[in-house]
């Protein structure tokens, strides 16, 4: 049985069913049945074993806060236009800071395949514990994703934002 801090691998059959809940509400702005079918998810994986018992303090999270799993509503992520930053030549001063955020996926996202999450953060990146940063970075701080990255990496623009500098043009990060 595994432990919930290392939350198992999905299965390709737990991708689809968590696919199949993607597609079905994807149209949708409230995403309340997400949630709801979710934590349904997790009771009958728990019952086929396909979840340790342990799991069921997800689904009593997610019944306590329905709003901790939603979706990005991005429909196409590639059309979603990208500030024209020099990234490559800041990233030694932001040090990718943007890259620590929260990043929920989408529909789309979820039936490309192409990105990871966990179930016990479903829906979204998974970040690493000790440095917070998005797993889909490696060790220069490149996007190894980058082709598929989420709507919401697409359209972040960090000038603007206080989190990461505190003059962009003069170039001081926060
Ligand atoms: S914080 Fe801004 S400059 Fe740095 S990597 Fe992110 S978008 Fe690029
Ligand atoms: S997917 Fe790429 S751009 Fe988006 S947070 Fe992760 S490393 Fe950064």
């Amino acid at each position: 049985m595994s432990d919930p801090a290392s939350p198992p691998d999905l299965s390709p059959e737990l991708v689809a069913e968590l696919e199949q809940l993607t597609e079905s509400l994807a149209a949708r702005p409230d995403h309340a049945d997400l949630a709801r079918k979710l934590e349904w998810l997790i009771d009958a994986l728990i019952l086929r074993g396909q979840l340790p018992p342990t799991f069921r303090k997800l689904a009593t999270k997610i019944r306590g806060d329905r709003s901790t799993v939603r979706l990005a509503m991005f429909r196409d992520k590639y059309t979603v236009p990208s500030a024209d930053i020099d990234c490559a030549e800041r990233i030694p001063l932001c040090r990718a800071r943007c890259c620590t955020f929260d990043v929920t996926l989408s529909p789309q996202d979820v039936a490309e395949r192409k990105l990871p999450f966990e179930i016990d953060q479903p829906y979204m990146l998974p970040r690493d514990p000790d440095s917070r940063r998005c797993t889909c970075m490696d060790a220069s701080g490149a996007c190894t994703v980058y082709d598929h990255r989420p709507g919401a990496c697409r359209a972040y623009d960090c000038r603007a934002d206080d989190r990461v500098w505190i003059d962009f043009e003069a170039r001081i990060p926060r």
